[in-house]
């Protein structure tokens, strides 16, 4: 409490280094500082001393060493779209909105971020170039947490994930230095970028890796979106179509067998949702599912930067939400097939969560490694348990949560060593980094004592 006392009194100084056109909005109740405040998630919701935002890296460096040398602590945002960046009324939040941008260099096949930018408008510029990278389905998402933190999209078993496109990077770190990080500057922090970026500083920007469009379909910079809709009765047939589909590496496709009450009707189905990087028809990759004579059915020839504009509503801030994202060893059927029966009783019990969803999330191919070792280490994992959780009642939070707990804990069975977490969805601490070895998280351990030993970027990997 004795913090929350103190930032007022230090704003003044904040106010004083940095340039004019950093905004400082202090006052709870302003409509500005209530906008920038909004989340994608009202779960665990703190409101900080004050948002700062700056328009340049030189004011980047100097809120970062103000808040250090004050001990006032803070936390980065960029999209908005994690539950971690909320700090209480002891700290502020560094908001990077206002700065913001992306700087394609296509001869090199590169793009430097710049702070807040968001996932879309990184897509949008590359493919101005004829150009893209790994990018998610939520295109509000910031993209440089989105690459720290692992990255996974529908063009993994391609390119590999977001992390391992990174190259370079600017960074303030906790001793408030800014610094360059590359394979030939501190190609140690450069491995912890790569899967644990978020950590371990500030990254101003961020040099990741591009590709040629002309990988994707048709050589056009295209991938096929599907779904074909069932009644839930109907699950156990599907999803065994759904396995075939996921097992079949001829055909690169990256799916989900979501159990969900679809609008506008909300009956209980099952949607198989794919999405197809290959040349061919897609009739013919489908056809078992077209067999099975889905209630509805939809797909069509999309860009890849328009790729994730069908989950914007999801993409919106408010309501209480979060991704519980797991790796799976296979396609377990018999973990889908009891996920129905906790997801009926979330959704029964809690008639506000009816927007959440119980998925299981294929790639029928591998992610491609990258030819270094870093902090990213789930290239193996074809197969996650990928819950989408959305409910509006405060009264349901615990109620939910335990649902969703119920499901993941069930599909990833009892054996604590084989736990493996997608760091971009889930932050449950150091286990995340359990899977593949002890190794590796020794040495982030290592790092993060060498780099932010106070834990000015999160308490992650300090014992
Ligand atoms: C609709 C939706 C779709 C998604 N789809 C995918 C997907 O397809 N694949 C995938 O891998 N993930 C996906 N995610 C997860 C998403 O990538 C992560 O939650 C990501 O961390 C969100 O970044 P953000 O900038 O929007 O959030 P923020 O809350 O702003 O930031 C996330 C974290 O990074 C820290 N941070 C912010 N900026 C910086 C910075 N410049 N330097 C250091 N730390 C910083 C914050 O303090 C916080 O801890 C999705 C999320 C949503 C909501």
């Amino acid at each position: 409490m004795a913090m929350a006392t103190r930032l007022p009194s230090h704003l003044p100084y904040l106010r004083a280094v940095v340039s004019g056109d950093c905004e400082i909005l202090h006052d709870a109740q302003a409509t500005s500082f209530r906008t920038y405040l909004a989340r994608w998630s009202d779960i665990d919701l703190q409101t900080p001393g004050a948002i700062v935002l700056p328009r340049s890296e030189e004011d980047c460096v100097k809120i970062v060493q103000w808040a250090t040398r004050l001990s006032i602590p803070f936390v980065p945002r960029s999209g908005g779209r994690s539950r971690w960046s909320t700090i209480g009324r002891e700290g502020i939040i560094l908001d990077l909105s206002h700065y913001a941008g992306v700087r394609v260099d296509a001869e090199r096949q590169t793009a430097t971020l710049i702070g807040g930018v968001r996932t879309k408008e990184v897509g949008r510029r590359l493919a101005e170039s004829g150009l893209f990278t790994a990018l998610g389905n939520g295109n509000s998402v910031g993209a440089i947490p989105y690459f720290l933190n692992g990255g996974n999209s529908i063009t993994s078993a391609l390119i590999g994930y977001g992390a391992d496109q990174i190259l370079s990077a600017r960074i303030v770190t906790a001793a408030g230095e800014l610094i360059e990080v590359s394979e030939e500057n501190h190609p140690d922090l450069l491995f912890a970028l790569r899967g644990a970026g978020q950590f371990f500083g500030l990254v101003t920007q961020l040099t990741i890796r591009a590709h040629p469009l002309s990988l994707l379909r048709k050589q056009q910079g295209l991938v096929w979106i599907g779904g074909f809709v069932f009644p839930l009765t109907r699950a156990a047939e599907v999803v065994t179509v759904a396995k075939q589909i996921a097992d079949d590496p001829e055909h690169l496709t990256v799916g989900l067998a979501m159990i969900i009450k679809p609008p506008p009707n909300r009956i209980p189905s099952i949607i198989i949702s794919v999405r197809y990087l290959g040349d061919e028809d897609p009739e013919l990759v489908f056809k078992a599912l077209h067999e099975l004579e889905p209630v509805a059915k939809m797909g069509s020839d999309v860009p890849i930067q328009d790729a994730g504009d069908i989950n914007d509503a999801l993409g919106a801030e408010g309501g209480f939400k979060r991704l519980g994202q797991v790796g799976l060893r296979d396609f377990n059927t018999e973990g889908f097939m009891q996920s129905i029966r906790i997801w009926e009783k979330l959704v029964d019990e809690c008639p506000d969560a009816i927007n959440s969803s119980f998925n299981l999330m294929w790639s029928s191919r591998p992610v491609k490694p990258p030819a270094w070792d870093s902090a990213m280490a789930v290239h193996d994992i074809r197969f996650w348990q990928f819950n989408i959780i959305w409910h509006t009642d405060p009264q349901n939070r615990e109620k939910v949560d335990a649902y969703n707990d119920e499901c993941i804990a069930f599909v990833r069975g009892p054996d604590e060593s084989q736990y493996i977490d997608f760091q971009n969805a889930t932050r449950s601490g150091p286990i995340q980094y359990r899977y593949p070895g002890e190794a590796r998280l020794a040495k982030l351990r290592e790092l993060k004592e060498e780099w932010d030993p106070q834990g000015v970027f999160t308490g992650q990997l300090l014992d």
